[in-house]
């Protein structure tokens, strides 16, 4: 008995099945391939707005920042973190470019003095005493110029991160005696009291840049004090620091200038310190010499009462080893 059944029914099922796995297969991989070109854009884009932003930024526009989007992935804290870098760039910058525009203007005064001085000497004839008053006043503008460009020098070289120079050790009273021993004919022609009591100070780093602070400190003191006032230096070891303050009892500092005095180029009354020759730069470089020791310099204030300035800088000592650097500490 031969029994005999066609297969074309099952083939013909065979095929649809094969059809519909096929258009699923198709669709799976469409669906994928969809998929995937729409997470990879996805996750390009804020790469392609970090790379657009910082070309803007390479090609000077300062201003441009990236758009941070959705601050709790990844790429996202990226950006916040770029955007944080150049907002300090940028304020870095502009720093940097008012201090040029400061330290021109400065450097314009003397030299116009100078031009201005030989260019009306030399259009006619003139008396002896004439040509010594021409010549007087371009040497006080040199003498100012050459001021200016030896402060410039000073706070370029702390500024240039030049490789840390071996720190000796310094005996903080020493140098502090020697500006006091200085500027008391100073004092004592503004009939001004200076009265130093400094106790053993000592520190690591440069002797010659802690004079320099230690006399811009009292020559402040002197220079803004009242007739008959009193200015009282003072060194010591406190809490592991050589602190050296200078207290005076002159006009004092008002609130709304304190937060500015160790800007360079600041002075709380600036056409009157200018016409003095004061050039705002002193106490920006004490700043920046006592940062590259490593320490720091505050001071407190009441308007017509005085000022105090205090500088602390590591004391000395055999757990504390000595530390100096020609830079000043990054972010300083
Ligand atoms: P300047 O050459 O103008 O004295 P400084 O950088 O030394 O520059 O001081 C900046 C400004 O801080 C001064 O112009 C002055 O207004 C203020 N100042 C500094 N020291 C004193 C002080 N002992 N008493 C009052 N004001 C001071």
């Amino acid at each position: 008995i031969v029994v005999g059944r066609s297969v074309a029914p099952d083939l013909a099922e065979l095929r649809r099945l094969a059809l519909w796995l096929g258009a699923c297969a198709a669709g799976v991989l469409a669906l994928g391939l969809a998929g995937g070109w729409w997470v990879a854009t996805r996750a390009i884009r804020p790469i392609d707005a970090i790379s657009a932003a910082a070309q803007k930024i390479a090609a000077g526009d300062l201003a441009e920042r990236i758009d941070a989007g959705d601050t709790g992935s990844e790429l996202g804290r990226l950006a916040q973190v770029l955007n944080a870098t150049f907002d300090r760039l940028g304020e870095a910058f502009a720093r940097q470019a008012q201090f040029t525009a400061d330290a021109s203007h400065e450097l314009r005064t003397p030299v116009a003095v100078i031009l201005a001085q030989t260019e009306t000497i030399l259009a006619r004839e003139r008396q002896p005493g004439e040509y010594r008053e021409a010549l007087e006043a371009c040497r006080r503008a040199a003498r100012r110029l050459r001021h200016l460009t030896e402060s410039l020098l000073t706070l370029a070289r702390l500024d240039s991160g030049a490789p840390a120079e071996r720190p000796d050790p310094v005996a903080l009273d020493r140098v502090t005696a020697e500006a006091v021993d200085l500027l008391r004919p100073l004092a004592t022609e503004r009939s001004i009291c200076l009265d130093a009591d400094l106790a053993a100070a000592p520190c690591a780093g440069h002797a010659d840049r802690l004079a320099q602070v230690a006399a811009n400190l009292v020559a402040n003191a002197i220079h803004y004090n009242r007739p008959g006032g009193e200015v009282s230096v003072r060194t010591a070891v406190e809490d592991g620091a050589a602190v050296l303050a200078v207290r005076d009892t002159g006009t004092g500092i008002a609130a709304a200038d304190l937060p500015h005095i160790f800007e360079r180029f600041y002075r709380a009354d600036a056409s009157r310190a200018r016409a003095e020759g004061r050039s705002g730069l002193g106490l920006a470089i004490a700043k920046a010499i006592v940062e590259s020791h490593g320490g720091t310099i505050a001071v407190e204030s009441r308007e017509g009462e005085g000022s105090t300035f205090t500088v602390r800088i590591p004391a000395l000592s055999a757990g504390n080893p000595p530390r100096y650097s020609a830079a000043p500490p990054p972010g300083g």
